[in-house]
């Protein structure tokens, strides 16, 4: 350190690609200094030209691939390069799987100060096609409707109408709304001077039901020839639970508006996670990857050793799910979660599936547990699964100070992750479990769930 590094910008230098970066870039290094290959994999030799250079460490432009990892795989998806959603397709699914186990162990080592075994991450047997939920923006160029997904870091719409990642009801939706309006002659919407109706369109179907929600998210409240628009997504789509306008009049990235009109069925479709069914609306927080998210639940559940006489703190719990889906094994289940709409959606869920064990708290965890904590309420088990900014330091001594027997943290981010559990061993805890899942194939994304015990004084 503080020496030189041994590269200059424009430099084209050969390399070893070794690892993973958390954002899916291959990672080498030359003479000891790291460097940033996106576009490579590990076990490839690459020549790179480098574009950008710190102290530390520098990224590279792939120039050539000398020799290939035996790990690359022809991508799936025609759109890859463009696309900002999958950064890992290229790489063949098991190796994706064991660089996400390194990643979480060595930014466990790193960040943590934690040299702890991390188990094999849990992958799916299929690993396509997993998606509930599509989000398709819709424009136009030179008169052709557009709709697929923005290109990398841009506004440009990129086309296209199969994305291996989604379910297969979800693309046909998007294919539905996109021949209605061919046909109709609705026109789309234009983001550089704000006119046009239709923006995005939302699809969200059921694995259990195989339902699908569809939403025209709209700039404006009129939408002429609504029963046209309806009577052809019905006969090009099967099983369509509702249709639904959301209005969304203003500018700027946020899909949703805060009106909805709905034009046929229900606003919502029923999904089953176990033996629980749960709501889930346009705006409602679902996991987009219904079958993982059994697998984290479960391993959620296995972690938390419930005999039915523990009171389980789910901090964080969006709609609820987890808490519900500890309920029937606990005494009694209290769930804290910021956003009141997330809060209202997890008493319904609990009402539809006759809980009555649980309870709801809408609030930030920074206030609300230590509230929670001067009322007297006490946890035997703690379960937080933060956005990934992790946990607050006053949430972290909030769980310490109630002494739960076991804190079980659910990470999307191995970074804050390693971070928060530094603290917690700090405070009278010790990991005992690291188990990754992978919740998202063919991105980058890691999810981690870890069991900390206490120990005993
Ligand atoms: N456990 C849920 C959702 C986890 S996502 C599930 O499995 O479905 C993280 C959640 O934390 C989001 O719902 C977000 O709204 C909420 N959140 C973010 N900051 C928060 C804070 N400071 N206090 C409480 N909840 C917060």
């Amino acid at each position: 350190m503080g020496s030189k590094p041994p590269v200059r910008k424009n430099q084209e230098i050969q390399l070893h690609i070794e690892g993973l970066s958390h954002e899916g870039e291959g990672v080498g290094r030359f003479d000891g200094f790291t460097l940033f290959v996106p576009g490579s994999v590990p076990g490839d030799t690459v020549s790179a030209r480098v574009i950008s250079l710190q102290k530390t460490y520098a990224r590279a432009l792939l120039m050539e691939i000398i020799r290939p990892s035996t790990h690359r795989v022809i991508p799936e998806c025609a759109s890859h390069h463009e696309c900002g959603g999958c950064q890992l397709q290229h790489l063949a699914y098991p190796e994706q799987l064991r660089q996400k186990q390194i990643i979480v162990k060595e930014t466990l080592l790193r960040i943590g100060g934690l040299d702890i075994p991390v188990l094999p991450v849990l992958g799916m047997p299929e690993p396509w096609r997993y998606r509930n939920k599509a989000q398709v923006p819709f424009g136009s160029e030179g008169g052709a409707i557009k709709a697929g997904f923005f290109a990398r870091r841009s506004h440009t719409i990129v086309d296209l109408d199969r994305c291996p990642i989604q379910h297969p009801a979800n693309d046909r939706a998007v294919a539905a709304v996109r021949f209605a309006l061919a046909t109709t002659g609705l026109p789309v919407y234009n983001e550089a001077d704000h006119s046009g109706l239709l923006r995005y369109v939302l699809a969200r179907t059921s694995l259990a039901t195989g339902e699908t929600l569809v939403v025209l998210v709209t700039n404006g409240r009129n939408l002429p020839r609504k029963e046209t628009l309806v009577e052809i997504i019905r006969s090009r789509l099967a099983n369509v639970a509702g249709i639904v306008q959301n209005i969304n009049n203003r500018r700027g990235n946020a899909i949703l508006g805060p009106e909805e009109i709905t034009l046929y069925g229900r606003p919502y479709i029923t999904e089953q996670l176990g033996d629980l069914s749960f709501r889930i609306s346009a705006r409602s927080f679902f996991q987009v990857n219904t079958i993982q998210t059994k697998v984290l639940y479960d391993k959620v559940a296995e972690y938390a050793a419930l005999t039915g006489r523990e009171t389980v703190f789910d901090l964080y719990c969006g709609t609820g799910t987890i808490s519900l889906y500890l309920s029937r094994r606990a005494h009694r289940v209290v769930g804290v979660e910021s956003i009141p709409e997330a809060i209202a959606d997890a008493k319904e869920n609990a009402r539809i599936n006759q809980i009555f064990n649980a309870e709801f708290h809408a609030g930030r965890a920074e206030e609300t547990l230590p509230a929670l904590c001067r009322k007297g309420y006490r946890a035997d088990v703690v379960v937080a699964d933060p956005p990934r900014k992790g946990c607050d330091p006053t949430v972290l001594k909030a769980i310490t100070n109630m002494q739960p027997d076991r804190i079980i943290y659910v990470s999307c981010n191995p970074a804050t992750l390693a971070r928060d559990l530094k603290s917690l061993t700090q405070n009278g805890y010790i990991t005992t479990s690291v188990q990754p899942v992978d919740m998202f194939p063919h991105t980058s994304h890691v999810e981690t769930v870890v069991l900390m015990s206490r120990v005993d004084k």
